[in-house]
């Protein structure tokens, strides 16, 4: 049987081992590929670099209550997995994306595909880790989560990042290819736990030009943005910012 004192010195030795052991880091994997494209998937991503940037960016930022996975090279996903912990990342997904952008010419833009795939994919892994953190820390969500980790890739990304505006309109490019994939909307499409894919795409612009009016009034001219919208975009992006920089204590 514990003593009094006993127990006191255990709930103490405990409180000091969470203190000093309680941020755990964010784990990396890179799953050996299956085939010649998956190899060229793997190659490209670590040359970039940028799935250990948001690890590195984790691990500096955040106080994580239990380990995160991020898997490259997962079967299924891109999805977070909360039983397991773990944001899956397929090659196959990687692959479509690139797809996407090829297809599209995206290099008209002046950007490439293979810079504009590694941007969106960015924009994927915190939206996923928005999920994770969510789940991990129990973060009051009140209203879709799917718009909720959506805004905090863009806001990650543009407070984080110098050329975050930029990663974000890659990845609200890819919403916009994906958008075009139907023509008509069935039922399902509005049961979906995500806003329409057209939606996410005018979300992001509309965070990116919130987050810097100056700088990108180009697209208040490319799109039909009402001024009353546009005025509230700066709003909304100041509201998100502040809102997942308290929820998640980030400085
Ligand atoms: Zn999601």
């Amino acid at each position: 049987m514990i003593t009094f004192t006993k127990s006191v010195l255990l709930l103490c030795c405990l409180t000091l081992a969470t203190t000093a052991y309680g941020k755990y880091k964010v784990n990396l994997v890179f799953n050996a590929p299956t085939n010649q494209n998956e190899t060229i998937i793997l190659k490209n991503l670590k040359q970039a670099g940028d799935a250990q940037e948001v690890v590195d960016l984790v691990n500096q930022k955040l106080s994580l209550p239990k380990q995160l996975n991020i898997v490259f090279g997962a079967e299924d996903g891109p999805l977070y997995d909360p039983e397991i912990n773990t944001i899956m990342m397929p090659y196959a997904f990687i692959d479509e994306v690139k797809t996407r952008f090829v297809k599209a010419k995206y290099s008209e833009t002046g950007v490439t595909p293979d810079q504009a795939t590694n941007d969106a994919i960015m924009h994927t892994l915190f939206h996923e880790l928005g999920h994770a953190l969510i789940e991990m820390y129990q973060l009051p969500v009140v209203g879709k989560e799917e718009d909720a980790v959506d805004s905090l890739a863009n806001v990650l990304l543009i407070e984080f990042y110098d050329q975050g505006q930029e990663t974000v309109l890659s990845a609200a490019d890819l919403f916009d290819l994906e958008s075009g994939d139907r023509e008509d909307f069935e039922e399902a499409d509005f049961w979906d736990e995500h806003s329409l894919d057209s939606q996410r795409y005018y979300s992001a612009l509309c965070h990116v030009y919130g987050s810097d009016p100056d700088n990108y009034e180009s697209i208040l001219e490319n799109t039909d943005i009402s001024d009353d919208r546009a005025e509230l975009c700066i709003q909304e992006y100041e509201a998100a910012s502040r809102n997942w920089f308290k929820l998640l204590n980030l400085k």
